[in-house]
C-alpha cells in the first residue's frame, strides 16, 4: 500500500443522505442540515446551507445554464458534523442490532437516549 495522504484508510461514514446534522468546526459551526451527498472514500458530506462557495459558472446554452456567479456547498470533512438527534441534539452514533422475523436489522442509535436515529422503522 503506498503511503499517501489522500489513501487514508477508509473510515466507515455511519452518516446516509438526508441525515440531520450539526456542523461542530469550521466556519459554519453550529449551522444544521440535510445531507445532500456522501463521498464515502474521501470521507466528505455535502450538508444543505453549508459551506457555501461561489462559483464562476460559463454559459452553457445547451444544458439551460444561464452563466454567472451561483452559490453552491462545497464538501466537509465527516468529523467536522456531528447527526442531531430529535429529542437531544447533536449526539454520536451508536448501532443495535435486531432479529426481525428471521432477519438481522441494523439500526443506528442515539448514545445519550438509545432512541432511532433512523428514520424508517
Ligand atoms: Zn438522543
Amino acid at each position: 500500500m503506498a503511503r499517501s495522504k489522500t489513501l487514508e484508510k477508509p473510515l466507515r461514514i455511519r452518516l446516509r443522505r438526508d441525515d440531520l446534522v450539526e456542523v461542530i468546526a469550521g466556519r459554519d459551526r453550529g449551522k444544521r442540515g440535510r445531507i445532500l451527498k456522501v463521498d464515502r472514500r474521501r470521507g466528505r458530506v455535502w450538508v444543505e446551507g453549508v459551506m457555501l462557495v461561489k462559483k464562476h459558472v460559463r454559459r452553457n446554452p445547451a444544458r439551460g445554464i444561464k452563466g454567472g456567479i451561483v452559490e453552491t456547498e462545497a464538501s466537509i470533512h465527516v468529523s467536522n458534523v456531528m447527526i442531531v438527534c430529535p429529542s437531544c441534539g447533536p449526539t454520536r452514533i451508536g448501532s443495535k442490532v435486531e432479529e426481525v422475523g428471521g432477519k438481522t436489522r441494523r439500526t443506528r442509535i442515539c448514545r445519550k437516549c438509545g432512541g432511532s436515529l433512523d428514520k424508517r422503522a
